[in-house]
């Protein structure tokens, strides 16, 4: 049957702009696996990418990004991190996990996304909604805003953690609100060592930094939500300040408000979305809209670089035999790759959220007991294997 002008076939399509969509874009187009007339892209995104967010991108990852898959990272696009120190509240001093080889890189996010190339020659990129979809045993259907109709074998949807696409297909999810918002910005600071990554956990909140030049630093701020709602006017950069200067007046770090371009906050209300099997006949979930954790591990991007490796590695694996790669077992084996790692992280991330979210000071005393003896003993591994990612 001809089709209509509205209507289009591919192998696979990518639904989701953001980091992750971008990322499995660019390993889908030099995996030459597929025709450039077989690939589709729904990107509603702007070009010029306004994530002024900052990403911890662990070694591995980093490695296997710039080698097995040859993205180019300029030097001077990211910072390196060899140390991390976790602080607590009444600390006598930090946990300190130290690497020669490096836990990873620190990179802001429009610049990592400007990293990966992607030229509308190579696909075809719409750039309406998907409001839709429906399957048949052969293919996946997309319905867009614009009225376009997608059809393809395999749907791969990054469409974040509200994932719209996740909810249309009925797949199934555990959502748990922690009572906490997220802040992210910048500040100037002195003393701070750009090679060192920190994560403070104080009474009402937690605050990761990650060095972004000598004198500036991106902040990653977790908010109890009663904290919030106390104060009518809540002057976020007094209040941050006022709580890292406090703390790191014994170690004679400083820290205030940056100049004006980078003044604009990020907030979001945090929520851990669970999704135990991410996929459905033709479709599959990566990134946020398959796992969305707290961001105090720095853990979140590097799961979904994680997904895109996978997912790749199944689309090979079935692509050399001859097997439709949009076939159940494919999205099967690729859920059993993503399960153990996703599982470990959303488990310990949410553990020590709830672990830090300590509120009298017995329970602090015994934590900062804790991290002393953690320092001497194998459970120090575990905070290595949280930060390097393996
Ligand atoms: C403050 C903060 C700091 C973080 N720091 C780190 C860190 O240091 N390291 C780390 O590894 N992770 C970190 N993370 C997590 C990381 O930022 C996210 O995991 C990552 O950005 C998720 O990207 P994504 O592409 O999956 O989703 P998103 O960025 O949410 O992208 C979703 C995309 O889908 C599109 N979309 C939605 N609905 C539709 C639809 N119906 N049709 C078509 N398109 C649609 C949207 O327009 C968007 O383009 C952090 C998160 C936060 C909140």
């Amino acid at each position: 049957m001809k089709k209509k002008d509205n209507e289009k076939q591919f192998d696979v399509t990518v639904i989701g702009g953001g980091l992750t969509g971008k990322l499995m874009v660019t390993l889908l187009i030099k995996s030459n696996i597929f025709k450039k007339n077989k690939l589709c892209w729904i990107n509603t995104e702007k070009k010029i990418s306004k994530d002024k967010r900052v990403s911890f991108i662990n070694f591995k990852n980093f490695f296997k990004l710039e080698n097995d898959y040859k993205i180019n990272f300029l030097t001077n696009h990211y910072l390196k991190i060899n140390k991390i120190q976790i602080h607590n509240t009444d600390e006598i001093k930090p946990l300190c996990l130290e690497d020669e080889v490096g836990h990873g890189v620190v990179i802001r996010n429009d610049i990592l996304k400007s990293s990966l190339i992607v030229s509308e020659d190579d696909l075809t990129v719409y750039k309406s909604k998907v409001i839709s979809t429906s399957y048949d045993e052969f293919l996946r259907y997309l319905i867009l805003e614009n009225g376009m109709k997608i059809n393809t074998s395999l749907v791969l949807s990054a469409d974040g953690n509200l994932s719209p696409v996740r909810n249309m297909s009925n797949i199934n999810f555990i959502d748990h609100d922690l009572d906490h918002t997220i802040i992210s910005g910048y500040l100037n600071t002195n003393n701070f060592d750009s090679n060192t990554a920190k994560q403070i956990f104080l009474k009402d909140s937690f605050i990761g930094l990650l060095p972004v030049s000598k004198t500036v630093v991106n902040f990653v701020w977790s908010l109890d939500n009663q904290t919030l709602n106390k104060k009518v006017n809540f002057e976020y950069y007094d209040e941050i300040s006022e709580r890292l200067n406090s703390f790191f007046s014994k170690y004679n770090v400083n820290f205030n408000q940056t100049e004006l371009q980078n003044k604009k906050l990020q907030i979001y209300p945090i929520n851990i979305k669970y999704v135990q099997n991410p996929f459905k006949k033709r479709l599959a979930l990566i990134g946020d809209s398959a796992h969305s954790i707290h961001p105090l591990a720095g853990q979140g991007f590097n799961l979904s670089i994680e997904d895109c490796f996978h997912m790749m590695d199944c689309i090979r694996n079935a692509t050399k035999i001859g097997k439709d790669f949009g076939e159940i077992s494919v999205l099967t084996e690729y859920s059993k790759l993503t399960r153990s790692r996703t599982n470990f992280i959303t488990f310990i991330t949410t553990i020590l959220f709830y672990v830090f979210k300590k509120k009298n000071n017995f329970v602090n005393k015994m934590i900062n007991v804790g991290l002393k003896n953690i320092e001497k003993t194998s459970l120090k591994g575990i905070f290595k294997i949280l930060a390097r990612g393996y």
